[in-house]
């Protein structure tokens, strides 16, 4: 349910209201927009009859009740479009945000490497897996903390903020302490005590889409993190598993207007794992910005030939400035 505030309510106002709904066991999540606050509230279904209650409280205009099952993640719960800060690095406002670098990180020469390759191409996230959920048990399966720490030391030297995956639960605390976006990747979506983890967390989440999740089964996993009490989550559109073959999976381009019509959470582009070759993912970085998105995430790699996960789709240096230079032109024509 949200209760939407009258425009003249004052701060004490809005204060006992949330109080109130504290009091009755639910949690009050409030959205100030320019004009008035909405506060989402939120606890379990069977129990909010009492609600109607708000209606007689001083300050409040009406009750309106959430009909999408996603309570948080629905635009109805939230004024305007919410808007990530990453250091001086804002995604889901007007910028289009590129995050790029290797599948996963190798070695800190290949990673120092990345890191001045995506600055010099403009890009504002470096990404590298410390942690690398892999198909095959006998494949590199990450430099795990040792790879964290370089993540941590090439940002140091560079500046340049890190997205990187945690697979773990009991991992939160030390990824979080290394990264500055935790990267929860497709095969996750539904990892469940994850989800909770990554929620408890006060760095910004970049959600993958699973192979097989529908829309609003990725939206229910954002709620999962949103009402764990972490409102900082990006989703991310990365292929679903489709009859075609001729690419790794189908990147589901149609999913960023429907979620962008749905949510007020940003939404990113993978182009590199929808593909699964590097030539398709220029033009499918193209088709991402056309469509609306607020980001990309994209591999490259210093020399793709020696890349030790993914190297078939990650892009090597000059094919990554020229996808960036097409960007900056069609953002430019597209995002005023
Ligand atoms: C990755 O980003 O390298 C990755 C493992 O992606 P996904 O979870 O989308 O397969
Ligand atoms: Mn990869």
């Amino acid at each position: 349910m949200i209760i939407v505030m009258k425009n003249q309510a004052t701060d004490k106002q809005i204060d006992e209201v949330i109080r109130w709904i504290e009091s009755l066991g639910f949690k009050a999540h409030p959205s100030r927009g320019v004009e008035r606050t909405i506060i989402g509230v939120i606890g379990d279904e069977r129990e909010k009859e009492g609600l109607k209650q708000a209606e007689f409280l001083e300050g409040v205009e009406k009750t309106i009740p959430i009909l999408k099952p996603y309570k948080l993640a629905s635009r109805e719960s939230h004024q305007g479009n919410t808007v990530i800060s990453v250091g001086a690095v804002k995604i889901g406002g007007p910028e289009f945000v590129v995050m790029a670098g290797p599948c996963a990180v190798e070695s800190e020469e290949q990673l120092l490497e990345s890191a001045y390759i995506a600055k010099k191409g403009g890009a504002q996230i470096l990404r590298g897996g410390a942690y690398k959920p892999r198909t095959s048990p006998y494949s590199f399966q990450g430099m795990e903390e040792e790879g964290l720490k370089l993540l941590d030391q090439v940002r140091l030297k560079t500046g340049i903020p890190v997205v990187t995956e945690v697979v773990n639960a009991a991992d939160v605390d030390l990824v979080e302490s290394y990264a500055d976006i935790l990267q929860i990747g497709a095969r996750n979506v539904q990892n469940f005590p994850l989800l909770k983890a990554v929620g408890r967390s006060r760095k910004p989440v970049l959600l993958k889409r699973g192979m097989m999740t529908t829309i609003e089964e990725l939206l229910m996993s954002a709620e999962y993190i949103l009402a764990a009490g972490n409102p900082h989550v990006m989703l991310c559109e990365r292929g679903i598993r489709t009859f075609e073959t001729a690419t790794r999976n189908t990147l589901d381009i149609s999913a960023v207007p429907v979620l962008k019509n749905l949510t007020h959470l940003p939404v990113i582009v993978d182009p590199s794992h929808a593909a699964g070759q590097w030539k398709y993912v220029v033009p499918l970085a193209r088709a991402a910005v056309a469509v609306g998105a607020d980001g990309l995430l994209v591999e490259m790699h210093p020399e793709p030939e020696k890349a030790v996960c993914d190297g078939a789709q990650s892009l090597k240096p000059e094919k990554f400035y020229q996808m960036m230079d097409e960007i900056r032109t069609l953002s430019a024509a597209i995002r005023h």
